[in-house]
């Protein structure tokens, strides 16, 4: 039996296994539809004595509840969608997302929306409204999480009260592919939504629950969507302080009158993000080149005088770390040495599907060992991976001024800032057990007494900090696997390069 084959749940009430569940419910000889996914069943209708579709209802815009709807501009049935998703299915707003890589956007708004826009779609599912068909109340509410405006679908039909509830739950109190609860890039506002609406469906009677993947539960989804909601609510959590009760530990900087600040006698703190460090040669190593930064660059410079940048080093690959590379590579014939972990995506970012890309190409001029030692005029660095808020991202430490300061970029902020950390997410590449934890453990290891992190962050080490940070991990990571279908954090969340890769070459095709 092919998997596009309809199998019946009920009298007059089918499930065919598309690129998502789609169900089909017969009145006499019409019948509607409950997303699409590719729309090759709508041979096997006759077969069923369904001789008109007449609706086909979308509870989010996803992909893989619709791509077959793009193949036409017109169709025999209406097309239904929740309002606010005309951003992703609108022909006329084709320019807003499509097609990527978003490159200098942060989490898209949708992960994977259709290849192509969808002509001709009411935006009537609005949370608390309906519609009649055949003198049935269709029924919406908002269960958001796989996107802001995703609905569920509730109809009565053989004597039962039927919930289709799209991406919102998955049997086992999971959540299919649950990266696209991760709204932004740090915030648990996408994992509250979604606390939210399952709280709401569960709340209501349900004697068959029919999500978009997975089997459709007829026992007890009451039960299923308690344990779900307290899931969705330790994620939440686990989006929040990565090193509760710790206090932020600034460290005072001295103004000088070009607006920069002098950290010690030879490392200065520029603009939003740069660091630079003045050597007795009359060199200086920029630390995280940004563009928006180099105008305060030129003030220090001149403040300074007879100081020249020849070095440049990045912390991490997004661009408001390294986009400055080229300008001071020209003005000043300086020259950059990356992290090869760092180095990938700057290098080749057409081949990548991450947030805060830079579209041009940089080539580092130099590359650093992935662990080890750099010596730079009087300054011995240790280098480090350094894996946090994301993935493509190093630590290096050296003795400045009697001190040993640790350039932290963005994986570790002073606790009222983001939350502790740069805030974790599956698009930026954050991992758990291979990523905060090593590094929370390599720079207690080193014992640096300063740390010189991103915006302008500089701030004294404490142990206990990042300790608190080891214990935080292992929990969230559990958090987050407990939400996975698969029990699988590679498969379920660490995928989405992957999705929004497969999703961005039907784009390109097209
Ligand atoms: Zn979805
Ligand atoms: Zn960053």
């Amino acid at each position: 039996m092919s998997e596009l084959t309809p199998r019946e749940l009920l009298p007059d009430l089918w499930m065919i296994e598309d690129t998502c569940n789609v169900y089909l419910v017969r009145d006499g000889n019409a019948a509607i539809a409950i997303d699409f996914g590719g729309g090759e069943w709508l041979g096997a209708l006759p077969g069923l004595g369904i001789e008109t579709l007449e609706h086909v209802l979308l509870t989010h815009a996803h992909t893989e509840q619709c791509h077959g709807l793009s193949r036409h501009d017109s169709w025999p049935f209406t097309i239904h969608a929740p309002g606010g998703e005309d951003t992703f299915l609108d022909p006329e707003k084709a320019g807003i997302f499509g097609p990527p890589p978003w490159f200098f956007m942060g989490c898209p708004l949708n992960y994977c929306p259709p290849p192509g826009r969808i002509a001709g779609v009411r935006y009537n599912i609005i949370g608390n409204g309906h519609m009649f068909w055949r003198g049935r109340r269709i029924r919406f509410m908002d269960t958001p999480g796989h996107g802001r405006n995703a609905c569920s679908i509730i109809l009565d039909h053989a004597d039962k009260q039927l919930v289709f509830c799209g991406d919102a739950a998955h049997a086992g109190g999971t959540v299919y592919q649950p990266f696209h609860l991760e709204w932004d890039h740090w915030t648990g506002e996408g994992a509250l939504a979604a606390w939210e609406g399952i709280v709401r469906l569960r709340g209501i009677a349900i004697d068959l629950l029919c999500p978009s993947h997975g089997p459709v539960i007829p026992d007890e989804p009451a039960s299923m969507l308690n344990v779900l909601a307290e899931r969705l609510m330790s994620f939440y959590h686990a989006k929040g302080q990565v090193s509760p009760g710790e206090p932020d530990r600034y460290l005072p900087m001295e103004a000088l009158d070009c607006g920069a600040y002098r950290c010690s006698e030879h490392l200065y703190q520029f603009g939003g993000n740069g660091y630079l460090l003045v050597s007795e040669t009359g060199e200086a190593l920029v630390v995280d080149p940004f563009v928006a930064d180099l105008g305060s660059l030129a003030e220090l410079l001149e403040e300074l005088g007879h100081v020249t940048p020849t070095a440049m080093a990045v912390s991490h690959y997004h661009y408001d770390h390294c986009d400055g590379i080229p300008a001071l590579r020209q003005r000043f014939g300086a020259e950059a040495w990356l992290h090869p972990i760092v180095a990938e995506p700057i290098r080749e970012p057409g081949s990548m599907f991450v947030p805060w890309l830079r579209p041009e190409p940089i080539e580092p001029d130099h590359l650093w060992p992935e662990e080890g030692a750099w010596q730079w005029n009087e300054y011995e660095f240790a280098i480090t991976h350094w894996p946090g808020q994301t993935w493509w991202h190093c630590g290096f430490m050296a003795q400045i001024d009697g001190r040993k300061v640790f350039f932290a970029g963005d994986s570790f902020t002073p606790t009222s800032k983001w939350n502790g950390t740069g805030g974790f997410c599956a698009y930026n590449g954050s991992r758990f057990a291979d990523g905060y934890v090593p590094s929370a453990r390599r720079v207690i290891e080193w014992q640096p007494e300063v740390m010189a992190a991103g915006h302008s962050n500089y701030y004294a080490f404490a142990q206990s900090k990042f300790e608190k940070v080891i214990e935080w991990a292992g929990w969230a990571a559990e958090a987050v696997r407990a939400l996975c279908p698969s029990g699988d954090l590679e498969l379920d969340y660490h995928s989405v390069h992957e999705v929004v890769r497969r999703c961005s070459k039907v784009g390109a095709e097209r």
